[in-house]
């Protein structure tokens, strides 16, 4: 199936110079949905995770039915104030500014195997700051999954030495 065609270039968006990748029309397509999970379940069932770990709020789109396909949980990352328990934060730089992201503290059990998900890689700076907090909880990151890879901005080169499923690529 041609995923890139489902995906919307918006340029100018959410500043000039910017196309924003959008996977609004890939969600709303039954087939790329289904294509879209199903490729992600396969490529990710190896790493045998024990939970998805998903960032707000594009990553919890693909987080849960990849959890869901896998059998196993899926733990939220939320932007400040959102989560209601005792959370781990974490400051960090993104590709518009800065923010901070926010895990709940009793989410995993210590030692669990987690597989971090989000819509896109641009920086790499959103998916750096996951994974500080997966250690704060004590656990080991051992993969990584993005429907897109904005390859140009190398944000792998910031990530830990682990798989990284990417299903598109684009300069
Ligand atoms: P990074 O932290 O620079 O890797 O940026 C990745 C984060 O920004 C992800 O949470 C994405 O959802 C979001 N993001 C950045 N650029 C785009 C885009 O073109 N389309 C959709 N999301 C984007």
């Amino acid at each position: 199936m041609d995923l890139k065609s489902l995906i919307r270039d918006i340029p100018d968006f959410p500043q000039p110079g910017i196309v924003f990748r959008d996977i609004t029309t890939l969600l709303s397509h039954p087939e790329g949905l289904r294509y879209t999970v199903d490729q992600l379940t396969e490529k990710c069932a190896a790493l045998a995770p024990d939970y998805i770990v998903g960032m707000e709020s594009r990553g919890f789109l693909f987080g849960v039915p990849l959890a869901y396909q896998l059998g196993i949980g899926f733990v939220p990352v939320r932007k400040p104030k959102k989560l209601p328990g005792p959370v781990f934060a974490v400051e960090y730089q993104l590709e518009y500014g800065s923010d901070r992201l926010e895990m709940h503290q009793d989410a995993m059990s210590s030692g669990s195997r987690v597989l971090i998900i989000d819509d896109l890689i641009a920086t790499g700076g959103t998916a750096q700051a996951t994974v500080q907090l997966v250690e704060k909880a004590g656990c080991e990151v051992v993969g990584f999954a993005f429907v897109i890879e904005l390859v140009g901005l190398a944000g792998r080169k910031h990530l830990p030495d682990v798989p990284i499923v990417t299903l598109l690529q684009y300069e």
